[in-house]
């Protein structure tokens, strides 16, 4: 870590040794106890965060609804202006901040970087779209009426994200929901607290610079208890939140009981339906890429592979030979394939999940093993498994996160594969390898892919920032980033304006005084 540069890092990002864990910009707050927070890449410590407190908690709010009532009034390419400069700093800071997630969260120097990259898009597309924020004209069924429909500011966004996306899913919300005139509260996932510190001194910079309010971009810290303060909170009409499917249904709940709206991105169980005319060599790339990519650890990882039988033993054979050249260690050294997993509660699960699928009657193809000895002092380095399996076992309908892959075997035409691929509780991203144009469209159609996400001849993993992201199911039905993700962060307002001197009333009552 020392070699790769980290404290400097660190020292640019502002993040200490200890840090308060709240913050409405400028102004930082730390009376609550500290937790810590150890790089699964080599087990050190890398700082201490305070949880929020309840009376923390209530300050926060208190400047985040006086930022907004100022905030809201700032015209929307104004805000889109705060949200370029706050992309220029992240240009600036790119390699600290890429660093800084790389070793808290343990991928790859290469995806940290990338993960930055993917906020400072977000921030070019907010920028312009802090231009079109449109609504539509229709015309009244009354004489001499007008109507039109505007959009609002709806007002304080909650922020819950998952450690997976330290820094991409934040700005994935803030930089939408900052040129739609809200203000934001976000709570980073208590596995990586100093990617959220690091952010909010970014932004904080930015907007002390611009000299606008404290409270527009707010930081909150700590387990379940501190989110459940915003999932209870009446005060914020929205809140997002990334994770998993066990905690999208709590947080979806407790939204809900006081009629707010809630944005959720949950767990994924994503297939590749691998046809017989598809292209092996891009299948096995893509294949791979997709489950051991962040070590298995991405809402849109490869989990199961469906081969047609014709094709099955050629699939398996590429994919097994594949497996055998993947370097396993330090994600910060650049000649490794897969890192670590982000604790070792993680690794525990993977190895259940191992367990529980023989059990079931899999049969590995590539057997897993926690790795030990040097460079795997932390004891998150788990080996990709591959194994044989039907989608009706209990591990295969469930999300683990980590490089486990499932071999699925599919007979008769493509209905047959899709059939599998969506017969799980999920729907978040999906994909087949077919150079057959009539497999492709009818996994497209209206009787394919129930996925958000459905790709041919690309795999599941990943996504660009211009389309909406998200997926349908027990995924959670959100969608952010690209497209008109933008209209869940404001309120729609129809307006009639009548300009004549008659008040017509509807259904032609009367109504004589
Ligand atoms: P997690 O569910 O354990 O935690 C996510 C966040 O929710 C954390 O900040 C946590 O503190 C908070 N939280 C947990 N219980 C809560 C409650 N009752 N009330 C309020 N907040 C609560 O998830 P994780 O392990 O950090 O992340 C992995 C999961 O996230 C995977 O299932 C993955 O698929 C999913 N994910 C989905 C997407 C997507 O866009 N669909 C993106 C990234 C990750």
């Amino acid at each position: 870590a020392k070699s790769f540069g980290i404290h400097g890092a660190l020292q640019q990002l502002g993040v200490r040794l200890e840090n308060p864990g709240t913050s409405t910009g400028s102004k930082t707050f730390g009376s609550g106890e500290y937790f810590s927070s150890h790089s699964p890449v080599d087990g050190q410590l890398i700082g201490k965060v305070t949880q929020t407190t309840v009376d923390e908690y209530a300050k926060v709010m208190e400047k985040a609804s006086s930022a907004f009532l100022e905030w809201r009034l700032l015209p929307a390419p104004q805000r889109g202006e705060i949200v370029r400069r706050f992309g220029e700093k992240l240009r600036e800071l790119k390699e600290p901040l890429g660093k800084l997630v790389s070793y808290e969260m343990g991928k790859s120097y290469q995806e940290g970087l990338g993960e930055v990259q993917e906020m400072i898009d977000i921030c070019d597309f907010a920028v312009g779209l802090s231009r079109q924020l449109h609504g539509l004209t229709m015309h009244s069924e009354r004489p001499g009426h007008r109507m039109y429909e505007q959009y609002h500011p709806l007002g304080i966004v909650g922020i819950i994200s998952a450690f997976n996306f330290p820094v991409a899913v934040w700005a994935w919300n803030t930089a939408l929901a900052w040129v739609c005139g809200d203000v934001c509260v976000w709570k980073p996932s208590e596995k990586t607290p100093l990617c959220g510190i690091a952010c909010q001194n970014i932004i904080a910079d930015v907007l002390k610079k611009n000299n606008l309010p404290e409270g527009i971009s707010c930081l909150i810290n700590g387990d379940y208890k501190v989110g459940e303060m915003m999932t209870a909170d009446q005060h914020i009409p929205l809140v997002s939140a990334t994770g998993s499917i066990r905690m999208g249904k709590i947080v979806a709940q407790a939204v809900a009981a006081r009629l707010g709206k809630s944005l959720l991105e949950l767990g994924g169980n994503n297939a590749i339906i691998v046809t017989p005319d598809a292209d092996i060599k891009m299948t096995v790339i893509g294949a791979v890429f997709g489950a051991v990519g962040t070590a298995g650890q991405r809402c849109t990882s490869t989990r199961r592979l469906i081969v047609h039988e014709s094709m099955y033993d050629r699939v398996k054979n590429a994919i097994v030979d594949a497996y055998k050249q993947l370097k396993i260690g330090n994600p910060l050294d650049e000649n490794m394939h897969v890192g670590p997993l982000i604790d070792t509660d993680a690794v525990a699960m993977y190895e259940a999940s191992l367990r529980k699928v023989v059990q079931e009657g899999g049969k590995v193809l590539v057997e897993g093993e926690v790795l030990n000895g040097a460079g795997f002092e932390s004891g998150c380095y788990v080996k990709p498994a591959i194994v044989e399996a039907e989608n009706s076992y209990e591990t295969v309908q469930e999300e683990t996160f980590a490089p486990i892959l499932y071999l699925l075997k599919y007979s008769g035409n493509v209905e047959n594969a899709i059939a599998q691929q969506n017969g799980v509780v999920q729907g978040l991203s999906s994909a087949i390898m077919t150079n057959n144009l009539r497999e492709a469209e009818r996994f497209l159609s209206v009787a394919g892919s129930d996925c958000g996400i459905a790709n041919v001849n690309i795999g599941t993993s990943g996504a660009e920032i211009g389309g909406a992201f998200g997926g349908e199911k027990e995924t959670g039905g959100g969608r952010e980033s690209g497209s008109d993700a933008w209209k869940i962060y404001m309120r729609r307002q129809t307006n009639t304006i009548n300009y004549t001197t008659e008040l017509p009333l509807a259904q032609g009552i009367k109504f004589n005084l």
